[in-house]
């Protein structure tokens, strides 16, 4: 159970292959982007986030996927 929830909440996983700075809800701090905020106002589950991410390289969740950059997102 707590795994699971894990999986749905920003959480650190050291050397993640879908760290938050590839994600596409993912804005990188002006002054130091290894740090950035999460901005997710359109997932599947209608949820509205918006938090801090401390270091964008070792932070995941299970959202990136839905996140990730896609070229249909830049038209
Ligand atoms: S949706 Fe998840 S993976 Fe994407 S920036 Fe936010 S916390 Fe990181």
């Amino acid at each position: 159970m707590e795994a699971t929830e894990k999986k749905t909440i920003m959480h650190e996983e050291i050397g993640t292959k879908k760290p938050c700075s590839s994600c596409k809800w993912q804005i990188a701090d002006p002054t130091n982007p290894l740090r950035g905020q999460c901005t997710v106002n359109r997932n599947a589950m209608g949820g509205v986030w918006k938090r801090w991410i401390a270091d964008v390289a070792n932070v995941t969740c299970s959202q990136h996927m839905e996140g990730k950059l896609s070229f249909r997102e830049h038209v």
